[in-house]
């Protein structure tokens, strides 16, 4: 059933089929701008096919019934199977989104990882499936059941492609909902290695469905299809308000992971060394295009040069190329189109009157790949873009303060709460400065460190609900209230 390299079919109800009017679109290794493969783009009739599947294998399938112990069963069955072809799955996710390979290793592990912990919640579910009410009303009993809410609907972006698929298929299947996947186009290929792995780990048909395709079309589709009970949206600002919109017509239950423009504050008491290190792991991992990328770094006046000098210094050593070459430490930016976007933004701020420290331009001596030098901007206006919006590439931008009480402000003079870290060698400080800042996730003394067992989620513009943990297994709960009338006497109402 499978093309030489690639999958090119969808994955609809435990089939691989070809999309019903058999479009195709291109596949772009953005190293070196060849088309690698021509993936299946999802027609509305096949969106609606694969949700008709997700919602029978709810309604009628075993699936919400097992108990959590049988699909803990299937879920590390899909573990074992991602972490079987780890270096397959990393070398596939390097072509198709531009990530040096030691980063795709830690994504694919991190996803089989996620299968793994939502194993273990799964069987926790059946170790406490009913929570006892006390009523102050003797003449009742009650208890809250959780149940699988049905059928979700799980949009990813682009830049953690299957980590991303993990982080809500894994938490869905655990409670008992079936899925309908929808990867983004530019990274669709490990999205259907999943459904292949789903499928050699004899997952019930119309579990997990998975269909490529644009968001214009395929997306939408399934944002506005009246089967789906609950959409799971991870991406930018703008297309999470589409999917709310659409969320909010039909009552769907809606969780968003949005962008951000998280802040870094380094007071003058940090090493300088451990200090640039975090800074540059906070903006270049994954060429910055991370939604936590702490892309605006707050630094007190006399940390503020040496830091700058330090971070330009160590900037400009990054070996930059194909992220399957060894030792490359940041590859090419997933797309033209957002590299365009990023230089067009760097050239924005210069205008502005920011100064590029050092980067800001295709790096010498690459003919193809969307490549970019790291970027440092200083002196960026507190109302230029730079500043203010997220750029989603290696581009960081720094600035002097002079206390705390200024650190918080800047920090949190922002419509995004996503993430934030400080870092300080009084453990005080960084306590005081975390309660303040208004991120859902605060980094103390390092940044970007993300753990499956902790939530993730933002404030603000940066989305509702949370994921990971145990809160990303409520997403795909309902909770039912069983009330009994436990007293002899009637009632007495109308009847008297
Ligand atoms: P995007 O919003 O353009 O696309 C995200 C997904 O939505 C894709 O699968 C896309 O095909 C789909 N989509 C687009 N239009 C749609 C529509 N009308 N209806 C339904 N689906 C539609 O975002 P992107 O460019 O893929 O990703 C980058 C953004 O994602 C950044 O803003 C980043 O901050 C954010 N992000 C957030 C997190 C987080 O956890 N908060 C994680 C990763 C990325």
């Amino acid at each position: 059933m499978r093309n030489k390299l690639f999958i090119n079919k969808l994955y609809i109800n435990g089939v691989w089929k070809y999309p019903v009017h058999g479009g195709t679109f291109d596949v772009i290794n953005p190293a070196t701008e060849e088309v690698i493969h021509q993936a299946p783009a999802a027609s509305e009739e096949d969106v609606d096919e694969a949700v008709r599947a997700a919602r029978n294998a709810f309604d009628q399938g075993p699936w919400p019934q097992m108990s959590g112990r049988e699909r803990a069963y299937y879920l590390r069955a899909i573990a074992n199977g991602i972490r079987a072809k780890l270096s397959e799955l990393a070398r596939i996710e390097v072509i198709d989104n531009g990530k040096p390979l030691p980063e795709a290793e830690w994504d694919i592990g991190d996803a089989a990882g996620c299968f793994d912990y939502y194993a273990s919640l799964a069987e926790e579910l059946d170790e406490n499936p009913v929570e006892p009410i006390a009523l102050a009303d003797g003449r009742f009993t009650s208890k809250a059941v959780r149940e699988p809410l049905g059928v979700a609907g799980a949009i990813i972006p682009w830049n953690y492609p299957l980590l991303m698929a993990a982080w809500k298929v894994a938490p869905a299947l655990a409670a008992g909902c079936t899925v309908v996947l929808k990867p983004a186009a530019l990274t669709s290929l490990t999205a259907l290695e999943l459904a292949a792995i789903a499928d050699e780990a004899r997952l019930p048909p119309g579990v997990l469905n998975v269909v490529t395709g644009s968001g214009a079309k395929a997306g939408q589709a399934l944002i506005d299809h009246p089967g789906v009970d609950k959409l799971a949206f991870t991406g930018s600002g703008p297309v999470g308000s589409t999917v709310m919109a659409a969320a909010a017509r039909d009552i769907k239950r809606v969780s968003l992971e949005l962008g951000g423009k998280s802040p870094f504050i380094v007071f003058a008491d940090s090493d300088i060394e451990k200090a640039v290190e975090w800074i540059m792991f906070g903006i270049f991992w994954n060429q910055g295009q991370v939604c936590s990328a702490t892309s605006r770094v707050l630094v007190q006046e006399a940390l503020y040069q040496p830091l700058l000098d330090r971070l330009a210094e160590e900037s400009r050593k990054i070996k930059i190329g194909n992220g399957l070459e060894e030792g490359v430490l940041l590859g090419p930016l997933v797309s033209q189109g957002q590299l365009t976007q990023v230089l067009a933004g760097i050239d924005e701020a210069r205008r502005d009157g920011a100064k590029v420290v050092t980067g800001g331009n295709k790096p010498a001596g690459f003919d193809k790949g969307y490549f970019l030098e790291p970027t440092v901007l200083a002196d960026v206006p507190l109302d230029s873009r730079a500043w203010t919006e997220e750029f989603f590439g290696p581009v960081v931008c720094i600035k002097p303060f002079t206390d705390e009480v200024e650190a918080i402000r800047l920090a949190n003079d922002s419509r995004f709460g996503l993430a934030a870290a400080v870092m300080s060698a009084d453990d005080e400080r960084c306590e005081r400065v975390a309660a303040k800042l208004r991120a859902g996730i605060v980094w103390i003394n390092c940044s970007q460190p993300t753990f499956t067992e902790a939530p993730w989620g933002g404030y603000k513009q940066s989305g509702i609900g949370r994921e990971l943990g145990r809160w990303g297994l409520d997403n795909y709960l309902e909770t039912k209230q069983i009330t009994r009338y436990t007293s002899d006497e009637p009632w007495g109402w109308y009847l008297k």
